[in-house]
């Protein structure tokens, strides 16, 4: 065990499921905890605490309650400026983040998965390659579960290997958390409200995952991510480094033709067909590359890795295709809420699209996609509120249309089909004007477009 037996009182900033899970794993391990959150807390959050016995307020943070900490857990959504952490932090207490605090609690292997994009992705793919393997997997993190209830749940001769999905605001606050891998998919510009601006802050944020990698551990990173290796080669880790790509011979994992090769060590590779990846597009490919590594690692065979991808289906809302009818094939990439992750979609079809996107702007840099959208979108659909931004960066390459809701959106892009093949939903926007969320944007578009799907 990693845990420091100093500690006494351990205050949880934050009553969301990574708090609550850093709450219960505490409270099982015999500390006094206390929890805060400005705000109120869900239904469900609160009865877990008030079954468990675990002391908490809510609507406000008393100081003498929290700066009586020993270690103060904090919750990803809560910006290090707030009032409360400052006099924390003047205070010098220990503050640590909530996948730190889950980290010292067990000593199975584990994955660390981050990047802008491909994470939810990524981690899913990760864990079902191994799952069907029959390894004895926990998927947790900001996929859902968080790390720290995971470990709480844990069972000490079945739970071989935690794969854990980490954001940037959860690895702020690291300190002696070690992935045994360390896998970082790429880093672009996203989340620069919460970092002021600066977009070397996030990405040291999401470096911190492999900072206190060593010989016996390793990184595994991408090798088109030219910004990615700059910052990995500053660190000089004497780790093993595995890295994977889809423009050069990587010695992680590349592409040989037709095939994926995926290397064990400098020499031993195992050779499987890309075409048996059943989710679309090259950036789904580099994802593909980062499991298999894992799973080569991890010590699958090649027909094991190979039965496992061609199993692995599209997590909901990312590229995933909710319909087939009327000459037209539906994609729900709702997930997409920044340009990088929309180019990636547009890159993934060929043909003339209908694109519906829009919503909330997050201060996006839409040149980075207007060549795709010039050669690949016939008409564009908009929705939301950050229309005038869209209209002006795209009207002049393609028809540029407007709805109100989403299904008018989808009337309008069956309408105006032309000769599109594919209508496709990546909104490279947040989606909290006309949405509660992404998940209920992609599902209002998955209900749209049933009236022209063939499977109703
Ligand atoms: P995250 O968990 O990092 O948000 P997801 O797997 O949920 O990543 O995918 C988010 C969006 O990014 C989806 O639109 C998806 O199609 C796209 N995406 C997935 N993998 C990548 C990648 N490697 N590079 C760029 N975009 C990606």
């Amino acid at each position: 065990m990693r845990e420091k037996q100093s500690y006494h009182r351990v205050v949880i900033l934050g009553g969301g499921e990574s708090g609550i899970g850093a709450a219960l794993l505490a409270a099982q391990k015999g500390y006094e905890v206390f929890v805060s959150d400005s705000a109120q807390l869900q239904a469900t959050f609160r009865s877990e605490l008030q079954g468990r016995a675990i002391d908490f307020e809510e609507g406000k943070h008393t100081e003498s309650k929290i700066l009586s900490a020993d270690v103060i857990i904090k919750s990803p959504g809560l910006p290090p400026t707030v009032p409360i952490l400052q006099a924390a932090r003047k205070a010098s207490i220990e503050i640590i983040s909530e996948i730190e605090w889950a980290s010292r609690f067990t000593t199975k292997t584990l994955i660390g998965i981050t990047g802008t994009n491909g994470k939810t992705t990524t981690t899913s793919l990760i864990g079902h390659l191994l799952k069907s393997a029959g390894r004895s997997v926990a998927i947790c993190g900001n996929i859902g579960r968080s790390f720290a209830r995971a470990v709480t749940e844990e069972v000490p001769e079945s739970t071989e290997i935690y794969v854990v999905e980490m954001s940037s605001f959860q690895l702020e606050d690291i300190d002696q958390l070690k992935a045994n891998y360390a896998v970082l998919l790429n880093i672009t510009p996203d989340h620069l409200d919460r970092y002021e601006g600066s977009f070397d802050e996030y990405a040291q944020a999401k470096l911190n995952l492999c900072r206190n990698a060593d010989a016996r551990s390793a990184v595994i990173y991408n090798a088109d991510d030219v910004y990615l290796i700059e910052q990995i080669e500053k660190l000089g880790l004497v780790t093993k480094h595995l890295s994977f790509s889809i423009k050069t011979d990587a010695m992680g994992a590349c592409i040989d033709g037709d095939d994926f090769k995926v290397y064990l060590d400098n020499k031993v590779y195992d050779k499987l067909p890309v075409s048996h990846l059943q989710i679309p597009g090259p950036h789904n490919q580099m994802n593909a590359m980062a499991a298999l590594i894992i799973g080569k690692q991890l010590g699958l065979s090649g027909s094991e890795l190979s039965a496992g991808l061609s199993s692995f289906q599209a997590v909901s809302h990312r590229m995933e295709l909710v319909g087939t009818g009327v000459g037209l094939r539906f994609i729900n990439d709702s997930k997409a809420t920044n340009v990088a992750s929309t180019l990636e979609a547009l890159k993934s079809f060929d043909g003339p699209l209908v694109w519906i996107a829009g919503g909330i702007d997050k201060g996006n840099d839409y040149s980075k996609i207007a060549h795709l959208v010039k050669e690949r979108v016939q008409t564009l659909v908009c929705l939301g509120e950050h229309v005038e931004q869209l209209e002006a960066a795209f009207k002049s390459h393609c028809q540029f249309l407007y709805a109100a809701s989403m299904q008018e959106a989808v009337d309008l892009a069956v309408a105006e089909k032309g000769e599109a093949k594919v209508v496709l939903l990546s909104p490279a926007c947040a989606s909290f004007d006309l949405f509660r969320n992404y998940e209920d944007r992609g599902d209002q578009f998955r209900e749209a477009v049933k009236k022209y799907s063939d499977a109703k």
